[in-house]
């Protein structure tokens, strides 16, 4: 199977073609059909299965033409447990939307960096929000970002996520969020939290376990 039999758009196809991507991994194959037709999915996918590029093509596929959201509102939340991670999978949105015009505006905000920037970066909002759940309560609470209308969210790592202890920082967010969105979560574990997660979070979800 190909990136485009996956029916991904000329522009995202041009820029895989140009990074050398010659052809989806699992984990994108299985993934991205399911992201594009709006359903919520289960994937058990490790570091280095692609699991970025399996969320971050589809949902760049679907925010293109939307125009940035403005007003502080978010598009698409994608919550990480690190800030390392945060950064690195903001410049794989990046990069992958780099033909796309209307670019997506795209975002990463974690803490032990200056708040200020982050708050500054935020005025009019973001197609892509990448974050780590600490930081992106303080943007909530200052009434930097809103979140009333995301309309995908992916947790990326969720058992680490809750491994850290961000069980409270994830419930606090995921009641700001709207009740009907699309949700993708991404684990490599599946520990008795995480599926208490998934029961409350996904519905009928499509379930990838590589
Ligand atoms: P991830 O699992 O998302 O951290 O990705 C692991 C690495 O695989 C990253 O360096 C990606 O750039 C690379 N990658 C992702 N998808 C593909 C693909 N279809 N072909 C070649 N490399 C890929």
């Amino acid at each position: 199977i190909t990136f485009s039999q996956l029916n991904l758009n000329e522009t995202l196809l041009a820029r895989l073609h140009a990074l050398g991507y010659t052809q989806p991994t699992a984990v994108q194959q299985q993934a991205i059909p399911v992201v594009l037709a709006g359903g919520d999915l289960l994937a058990g996918a490790n570091t280095g299965s692609g699991k970025t590029a399996a969320f971050a093509l589809p949902l760049l596929q679907k925010l293109s033409g939307q125009g940035v959201s403005g007003g502080n509102y978010v598009s698409a939340l994608v919550l990480v447990p690190t800030r390392e991670l945060a950064q690195q999978v903001a410049d794989s949105f990046i990069s992958y939307g780099a033909g796309l015009a209307p670019k997506a505006k795209v975002l990463a905000v974690y803490g032990g960096v200056s708040v200020n920037t982050q708050m500054l970066a935020l005025r009019g909002g973001a197609d892509v929000l990448v974050a780590t759940p600490g930081r992106l309560l303080d943007l909530v609470s200052s009434n930097a970002i809103k979140l009333s209308k995301v309309q995908t969210l992916v947790l990326d790592e969720a058992d680490r996520m809750l491994n850290l202890g961000f069980d409270d920082e994830l419930k606090q967010i995921l009641a700001l969020l709207p009740k009907r969105k699309q949700t993708l979560l991404f684990s490599a574990t599946f520990p008795e939290e995480v599926r208490e997660l998934t029961t409350a979070l996904l519905e009928q979800p499509v379930e990838i376990q590589l």
